[in-house]
């Protein structure tokens, strides 16, 4: 009796399982018309092994893939996910706190040697003077990291490490800043920190995605949030916890807790309003002691579906349904083979002083053979630089 129910579901001891509840990175097609939405980033401010700072992925069935938000320790998450480089060029920054962009560097350099072989292209919001907007943020980041861009532009195909850098007014309410391909990208302001953060809405075969970024609770998340197939807010943990959990004091608590960040109860009440067909908190320590108590708060002003979010979790979002799973990590993957071909790199300018060259030991009786193995292979004709 058993043996015949499990084969009527199509369960085999030899084959592979009909259905799985993991989702498993490269390894689904995604259909025409679904959205998948994978957070890679969900904690506070401080990264810990459990949970990156703020990063959710968005792919879509015409192809196109989104980051919002590129946070500290979100990299390695987002390798996992054995997307191609190529795939992933656009980032959409919320506000220029490191917890939401502290990965950015890693993720545009890095990327150039993982065969990410067109420009980044990225999106943030203005400041009040210049010097406070993405512009300036990342114009000043590629001069910072202008060493590491000197050194990889002449030994690896650079194409990857052209940024173009796109900044929007931070007021601007349902502006579109970004129209492609059938996906439209709107902004509205946040309120958190001091003025220049703002929020998302990405609409796309008739569904609607928010991204709230950091925020106190606010009328334009409320007004252009409505009715979101998808909505996203953040969800500090509760000042109790701030304070037990984190040694903050009571008043520092209840104004980071309620005050820069949107409390669960907060958050509750907003989507409350929203009525999304699924509310997704983030940016709290997610853990066996804290969800139970965060749950319960939200429970006192929401009782819509609700995710409370943690790494690798991720949902499939069509018009019908919306599917709840989590990702299966693979610590051994390996970027994916270059989708274009490669060009030579340009080649080092005078990349050592005649000091530092007088200190190379060339070990050509090790060297050699191994170009010799590569032109053999590869039919090539390299020789060691003396
Ligand atoms: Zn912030
Ligand atoms: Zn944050």
């Amino acid at each position: 009796m058993i043996s015949s129910a499990l084969s009527q579901q199509g369960i085999s001891p030899t084959k592979a399982l009909p259905e799985r509840d993991m989702y498993f990175p490269g390894t689904e097609d995604l259909k025409p018309d679904e959205m998948r939405i994978t957070a890679l980033g969900t904690g506070q401010p401080s990264v810990r092994p459990k949970q990156a700072a703020s990063c959710f992925l968005v792919e879509l069935g015409n192809g196109d893939k989104f980051l919002f938000d590129l946070g500290s320790g979100s990299h390695e998450r987002i390798a996992s996910q054995k997307i191609p480089y190529d795939y992933i060029d656009k980032v959409f920054i919320s506000h220029l706190h490191v917890d939401h962009f502290g990965d950015l560097a890693s993720f545009w350099l890095g990327g150039t040697v993982m065969n990410r072989l067109v420009p980044l292209r990225i999106w943030g919001p203005s400041g009040d003077t210049p010097e406070l907007g993405t512009k300036y943020c990342l114009e000043k980041m590629q001069e910072m990291y202008n060493w590491d861009v000197k050194t990889r532009s002449g030994f690896v195909d650079f194409r990857g490490g052209a940024l173009e850098i796109n900044e929007f007014p931070y007021e601007g309410v349902n502006q579109t800043i970004f129209e492609e391909n059938g996906v439209v990208i709107r902004t509205f302001p946040a309120i958190h920190a001091i003025n220049g953060a703002v929020s998302f809405i990405l609409e796309w075969n008739g569904m609607k995605f928010i991204y709230g970024g950091d925020t106190f609770p606010n009328k334009w998340y409320i007004k252009y949030a409505a009715g979101a197939d998808f909505a996203i807010h953040e969800s500090f943990l509760p000042p109790t916890l701030l304070v037990t959990k984190q040694g903050f004091t009571p008043l520092e608590a209840v104004r980071v807790g309620t005050q820069a960040h949107t409390s669960p109860e907060q958050f509750g009440k907003v989507m409350s309003m929203v009525k999304p067909r699924i509310a997704v908190a983030f940016h709290f320590y997610n853990d066996f002691d804290t969800q139970p108590e965060i749950r319960e708060r939200i429970r006192k002003t929401y009782d819509g579906d609700i995710s409370l979010a943690i790494d690798y979790m991720v949902w499939n979002v069509t018009k019908d349904e919306i599917r709840t799973r989590m990702a299966a990590k693979d610590e051994d993957v390996w970027p994916s083979p270059a989708l274009r071909d490669k060009l030579s790199p340009s080649g080092s300018e005078a990349p050592f002083s005649e000091f530092i060259l007088s200190g190379r030991e060339p070990f050509p009786e090790v060297v050699q053979p191994i170009f010799d193995e590569i032109n053999e292979i590869y039919k090539t004709d390299l020789k060691p630089e003396n």
